[in-house]
């Protein structure tokens, strides 16, 4: 990934650089919520994310306690969502430092694992959601939790969203930081909606209007041009009374639409919708498909991916931004050929981005899958994994886990 190079550091999140952390035990919230298959971690994006501040913590002589959550075991121990496997791959991919798999996150098992990891070793807890306390946020959790640890160092934004123990309650219980990622995060999203370099362009795509009216609404009010595709842009085209067909389409959101429309008119942002459709009668991969203009969608088509006319008119948009927030592919990417528009975007922003030209922040699960089906995740400015989190972020609202830590007790 390129660097950010005019990265806007707040001061107000306290970073690990300036403490000393020798013989430390430092907990460290990391999001090793990865997928697995047959036991076996399929995807280890998030752990490789995760090594550089484990090493920068072992070679300073810290004892580092990692916890995290896995899948929803809902508050009990359930060996299906066991962090083990997930242990031995992050020790696999750590090299030479040692790492003990601990079988519980609290109580006597996890006070005896702490107690026998020595400066410059790594110990990666059990599943944090084998206990209820840990998604109630319940005081005695926190305080079982924070007892394991000198300080805590929240290094997962994606799970920040939510109010749970081990982002929330312990931030309160222990001296706090904002570990690397956490920042690298932070300062990328304020790259684009702290002090951007305009014009702002945004792509929202996606299924469905109804899952990101917030969002829309935010950056109707913030940004320069919203580029909508995907399933939403068919509630928006319905709305201005477009036949969309069989295609994924709210019509009882025709009022929401208009409200987003109104919002962006008075704020001065620009709504570009696609003028034309990749159209197929069945929604399977290389259905038979055509493309059509807007205005004559086959009854009994879908639009499945927005047309080349389109593509030209939102890859001008994007010549034209200085910034690029990215959120939701423009079609049924998954669905070969549906993933050509998307694509394309893709890789104009990239090449932008390489030529110092865009600053380019994609967010959330989807997206990130297309953008490595393109093969230009690295040439982005920042793409990061948080789907939930970088959702309620641009929304505007409050993180319970990163105002956790503005809101600290000092060190
Ligand atoms: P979201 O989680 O809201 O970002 O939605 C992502 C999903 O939207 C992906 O799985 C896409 O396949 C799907 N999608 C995008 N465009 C369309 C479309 N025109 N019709 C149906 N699904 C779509």
């Amino acid at each position: 990934m390129s660097t950010i190079d005019s990265a806007v550091a707040d001061d107000s999140y306290k970073s690990i650089d300036a403490i000393d952390v020798k013989g430390q035990r430092v907990i460290v919230r990391a999001d090793l919520n990865v997928p697995l298959a047959s036991g076996q971690v399929s995807d280890a994006t998030r752990i490789e994310r995760l090594l550089p501040t484990l090493r920068d913590l072992t070679s300073r002589g810290a004892k580092v306690i990692v916890i995290s959550h896995l899948g929803r075991p809902d508050g009990e121990k359930n060996p299906k969502y066991t962090l083990k496997p997930v242990a031995d791959k992050l020790a696999a991919m750590l090299g030479n430092t040692p790492v003990h798999f601990v079988a519980d996150c609290i109580g006597p098992v996890a006070e005896a694992g702490v107690a026998a990891l020595k400066p410059g070793e790594v110990a990666v807890l059990e599943n944090l959601r084998f206990h209820p306390g840990e998604e109630s946020n319940a005081p005695d959790f926190v305080a079982a939790l924070a007892k394991l640890g000198d300080i805590f160092v929240n290094d997962a934004f994606s799970v920040s969203h939510r109010a749970h123990a081990s982002v929330h309650g312990i931030a309160h219980a222990l001296p706090s930081f904002a570990g690397p990622q956490m920042l690298a995060e932070l300062d990328a999203f304020k790259l684009v909606l702290g002090v951007p370099r305009r014009p702002v362009a945004a792509i929202v795509g996606g299924a469905k209007v109804s899952t990101k009216i917030q969002l829309l609404t935010s950056l109707a009010a913030q940004i320069d041009i919203i580029i909508i595709g995907g399933g939403m842009a068919n509630t928006f085209l319905h709305a201005q009374g477009a036949r969309t067909g069989k295609s994924l389409c709210e019509p009882d959101f025709a009022d929401i639409v208009e409200q987003i429309m109104s919002r962006a008119a008075e704020s001065g942002c620009r709504i570009v919708l696609p003028s034309d459709a990749v159209v197929a009668r069945e929604f399977k991969p290389n259905a038979e498909h055509g493309v059509y203009a807007i205005d004559a969608i086959p009854q009994d088509g879908m639009i499945l991916d927005v047309g080349p006319k389109s593509v030209a008119e939102f890859s001008d948009r994007i010549r034209s931004a200085k910034t690029l927030l990215w959120n939701g592919p423009v079609g049924a990417f998954e669905t070969p050929p549906f993933g050509e528009a998307t694509f394309a975007l893709a890789r104009l922003a990239a090449e932008r981005t390489k030529s110092g030209d865009l600053v380019s922040v994609a967010g959330g699960g989807d997206t990130v899958a297309a953008l490595n089906t393109a093969g230009v995740t690295e040439s982005f400015t920042y793409v990061s994994t948080a789907g939930g989190a970088f959702l309620e972020w641009l929304e505007g609202r409050e993180l319970p886990g990163v105002a956790a830590l503005t809101q600290q007790r000092t060190a």
